[in-house]
């Protein structure tokens, strides 16, 4: 299943995704929230199926599918090749500077004021940065809370996955000597368009593509993460109870702007576009 929220007459509605024929069908208007969907998922044992009339997608406004109880977690540094590319550009924050790969994962957050949806427009904050780049990451959607989670039970509280663009200002990265100066800006989380659910995915073999302007800068393959995701699971969850609704966005495969030598950063009215199979397309333009 694929679930949206969009904005009806000002609400925040819940609706089921049928990309294919590119409508969604809004499920109990009770439901307003992906929360509480997941909440009334978890009572019912069963997907909530939708109850209204056919809506051509294009004719609603999809917003982020999602707002976390609390700050997003993040993994940096989580592909080898972005890894090496990270650790050569010269932005590479202080706290993790040296290795190539983590012996840990590098873990930040990413505020809820971040998050913007679909087709929204990203700030590029001319006047604090003038180095904001993309990082097209696969994020999961925490269902069942937890502490103390192993690997071997991971995937029983992941309620579903969607797309993120941990988008960046390298300059505030590299200064701050953290990640969360550069990352936390308003705007700098575009997620969506929807969340498909745990059942419908096998997210150790997705493939992640990201174009600006239309040419491919990413094309990568979730198979290829340093710290898989129960890795994740059981590492964030390691005395702090992870909750329904949480969000964990998994890192970024190689060819972000700094890889590129010289770095090319983000410009006004540039598009960026990021797609994961199995998931959909995540389009958003910087101002
Ligand atoms: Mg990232």
């Amino acid at each position: 299943m694929k679930y949206a929220r969009y904005s009806q007459s000002g609400h925040s509605r819940i609706g089921m995704v049928d990309a294919e024929a590119g409508v969604l069908r809004p499920v109990d208007d009770r439901i307003s929230n992906l929360i509480d969907l997941i909440k009334e998922h978890s009572n019912r044992g069963q997907h909530i199926p939708p109850g209204g009339e056919r809506i051509a997608l294009d004719q609603v406004k999809l917003m982020a599918p999602i707002i976390p109880p609390r700050n997003i977690f993040c993994v940096g540094k989580n592909y080898r090749t972005h890894a090496k590319e990270f650790a050569s550009s010269g932005f590479e924050a202080g706290a993790v500077k040296g290795a190539e790969i983590d012996e840990y994962p590098a873990v930040f957050t990413k505020p809820p004021t971040s998050i913007i949806g679909p087709l929204d427009v990203v700030a590029l904050h001319s006047h604090i940065t003038s180095s904001v780049d993309y990082e097209a990451e696969l994020a999961l959607v925490v269902g069942k809370p937890g502490r103390d989670i192993s690997k071997s039970n991971a995937y029983a509280h992941i309620w579903g996955y969607t797309i993120v663009n941990d988008v960046t200002a390298r300059d505030r990265q590299r200064n701050h000597k953290q990640w969360f100066m550069g990352k936390a800006l308003d705007t700098f989380c575009p997620m969506g368009p929807w969340v498909v659910t745990a059942d419908e995915l096998d997210p150790a073999n997705l493939d992640i593509k990201c174009w600006v302007n239309g040419e491919l800068r990413q094309d990568a393959n979730t198979r290829d993460l340093i710290f898989d995701i129960p890795t994740l699971i059981e590492t964030m969850s390691a005395g702090l109870t992870l909750l329904p609704g949480d969000v964990i966005a998994t890192g970024t495969p190689a060819g972000v702007g700094i890889g590129f030598k010289p770095p090319r950063f983000l410009k006004p009215d540039d598009e960026v576009s990021i797609e994961i199979s199995g998931i959909g397309t995540l389009k958003n333009r910087f101002a």
